[in-house]
């Protein structure tokens, strides 16, 4: 816990939407509009379209560029920890 709140630098935010709109898998989208997000919270980060983002790779695109990142590295460090997949989750 910390005691003040993290909040995304701008610059971080953008590249955020660019990796959100290069996993778009398909072309027109009601939902986000060909964004890829859907809005910004309020830590400065992007809410993701379900409708028509890859989840998973925007995911991991966004851990490759956190992970060349110290200041950003340390506060999505939970992400880094979590590197197993879960066994036996089959849907
Ligand atoms: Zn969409």
């Amino acid at each position: 816990m910390t005691s003040e709140s993290f909040r995304l630098a701008d610059g971080h935010l953008e590249r955020a939407k660019a990796i959100a709109a290069a996993r778009r898998k398909r072309g027109s989208c009601r939902t986000c509009h060909e964004r890829g997000w859907t809005g910004v919270a309020q830590d400065n980060t992007i809410v993701l379209c379900h409708k028509c983002v890859d989840a998973e790779g925007a995911f991991q695109d966004w851990k490759d560029y956190v992970g060349g990142i110290p200041e950003l590295k340390e506060q999505y460090s939970e992400l880094f920890e979590e590197a197993e997949p879960a066994p036996g989750e089959n849907a």
